[in-house]
């Protein structure tokens, strides 16, 4: 890439002047606005004391705001740090240890959180976002939020609301003027610190550059093709404080001069209302949101007609999920791969008739893979060959944030990241994931990957969720071991259950226990977390 993101955003902000950058339950903003506000803000940063290199917070849900705080700290070199404002205090915390920002920009029902951190945390400068002010009333009834009543819209407009030890955005960006001569970022300068999704252990901050993220745009535009420069409307579903989100809804967006209508979060029934006013054509997403589109739109007899890309990622997508939305939508729903170390998407499959479901397609342009034996990474499998999965391309980032060991053991000579991830490659290059290294279950000398014996149990009409975990066995490996949610209004006699399973699976891979639960443990983009179910199972 030749672009900063910041030098990205001005491209659109020239060429699309007039055309709707950002809409948040019918409020819009142009590219021209949004670029004045983003100039506004960069100056009022620099006001607080924030320079080039510097690192600043943000833990906000999608929303205009986040957008202008994200660009305003690019703009003057800084680093933005994504945070999801739904983490506990204690998980907050952890991350402001391990980053060290002074300045935090933060949604106004967590600031508090954020002001009360210990002294040694080192926040110095709390900035509150009154990200609600915008919102009609009937939406934060549907949100659960509070709901107060400004008595005259203008005031709640400039003053914001007021948490003590915070400065508002608002008094903040509306007392600065613009000023376009800062010197911007380098393209090798860091742009953000991403943290993963802590699926496997606690979240680790990938370093990402300006160079990594226009990278993996240009991929972007590169893999879907037919898009229209200044005509798409994205949804963005999706939360900006991930990985997924960030590039692919926001950066993808801003550098297709698209009408990007942000979410603070999903629900169905906000997304049916916006397909009504101004429907989407590209919207990325993972495999339970499309499910839960499909059902309340087929409910409601709204039309997702108009979608003609969905983009899937972050975890396996069931092909059913795709026979219905496509049927549905009579657009295309792809799949990909990533990972916050990728900027995140590596692969993905080709957007026409050769693309393959079940696979997460071929590398990205520009993009290397390899596929190694885990044990030796000097040894390179064959063709259909299970093994661990290598990446080497301008989207690879450089390392953790503070975790030497860890992105030594990442990142190998020659730029190669290592995935974690096991995977086979076909004679024609299609690229399927087979499990998580760490979440392989090893049970009297097999490997058994968990994602397999979960598909399996997934096609018992009785099972609407399910995850498999392994727990220390009495004879020294570990036992495999299911956890399902029932569909709704079936039941399951266990033994008959372990008797059909058996008929689908070598005997060493049929789950020894089954237990029934009323619902899994998800991250935030819908994974379900493994690890959490092997505790709970653990503790009784
Ligand atoms: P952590 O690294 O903190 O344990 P995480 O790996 O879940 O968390 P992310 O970077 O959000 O954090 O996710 C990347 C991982 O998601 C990949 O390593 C892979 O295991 C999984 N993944 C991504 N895309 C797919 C896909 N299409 N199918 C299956 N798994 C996927
Ligand atoms: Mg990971």
């Amino acid at each position: 890439p030749t672009q900063t993101l910041v030098e990205m955003l001005d491209v659109s902000v020239r060429r699309h002047r007039r055309r709707v950058a950002l809409e948040f339950f019918g409020a819009e903003t142009t590219y021209a606005e949004l670029g004045d506000q983003v100039a506004r803000a960069a100056n009022a940063l620099r006001k607080l004391g924030v320079r080039r290199g510097d690192r600043v917070a943000l833990v906000l849900p999608n929303c205009p705001q986040h957008v202008v705080a994200f660009y305003a700290i690019l703009r003057i070199g800084a680093i933005a740090i994504e945070h999801n404002p739904l983490y506990t205090e204690r998980e907050l915390r952890h991350q402001f240890e391990d980053h060290g920002a002074k300045v935090a920009i933060v949604w106004d029902k967590v600031a508090g959180t954020v002001v009360g951190f210990p002294r040694d945390v080192g926040v110095q400068t709390v900035v509150s976002v009154d990200v609600t002010r915008a919102m009609p009333l009937r939406i934060r009834v549907a949100l659960r939020l509070p709901v107060k009543k400004a008595r005259d819209s203008r005031t709640a407009l400039t003053v914001g609301r007021a948490v003590a030890g915070a400065v508002a955005w608002s008094t903040l960006t509306d007392a600065s003027r613009i000023n376009r001569r800062v010197a911007g970022p380098e393209l090798g300068d860091i742009a953000v610190l991403q943290y993963t999704s802590g699926t496997t252990g606690s979240p680790k901050g990938a370093i990402l550059t300006h160079s990594n993220l226009r990278a993996n745009a240009s991929q972007g535009e590169a893999w879907v093709p037919g898009l229209r420069p200044g005509m798409e409307v994205f949804y963005g579903v999706l939360p900006m404080f991930h990985a997924y989100g960030l590039t692919l809804c926001l950066t993808f967006a801003m550098s297709m001069g698209a009408r990007l209508v942000l979410f603070p979060k999903f629900d169905e029934n906000l997304v049916l209302d916006a397909m009504r006013t101004t429907p989407a054509t590209f919207l990325p997403a993972v495999p339970p949101i499309y499910d839960r589109l499909v059902t309340a739109a087929t409910a409601k007899g709204v039309s997702l007609r108009g979608i003609r890309f969905a983009i899937s990622g972050a975890m396996n997508l069931p092909i059913d999920t795709v026979t219905r939305w496509e049927t549905t939508t009579g657009g295309l729903l792809v799949e990909g791969y990533g990972m916050t170390e990728t900027s995140p998407v590596a692969l993905g499959n080709p957007i026409g008739p050769s693309r393959r479901p079940g696979t997460v397609g071929v590398p990205f342009p520009s993009t290397d893979i390899r596929v190694i034996d885990p044990a030796d990474p000097t040894v390179d499998r064959g063709i259909d060959e299970e093994g661990e999965l290598l990446i080497r391309g301008p989207q690879v980032f450089s390392g953790y944030w503070n975790r030497p060991s860890e992105t030594a053991e990442a990142l190998l000579p020659g730029g190669w990241l290592r995935t974690g991830d096991i995977v086979r490659v076909s004679a024609d290059g299609f690229v399927t994931i087979v499990d998580r290294i760490k979440e392989l279950i090893i049970t009297g000398g097999f490997n058994v990957a968990p994602s397999e014996v979960e598909s399996v149990l997934l096609s018992h009409p009785s099972v609407a969720d399910a995850a498999v975990v392994g727990l220390p066995s009495l004879s020294g490996g570990e036992d495999v071991i299911a956890v399902v949610v029932l569909a709704p209004g079936t039941t399951l006699e266990l033994d008959d259950f372990r008797a059909w399973a058996k008929s689908h699976l070598a005997s060493y891979k049929v789950p020894r226990r089954i237990e029934v639960v009323d619902e899994l443990p998800r991250n935030i983009v819908g994974k379900v977390l493994r690890r959490v179910v092997r505790t709970n199972l653990l503790d009784g």
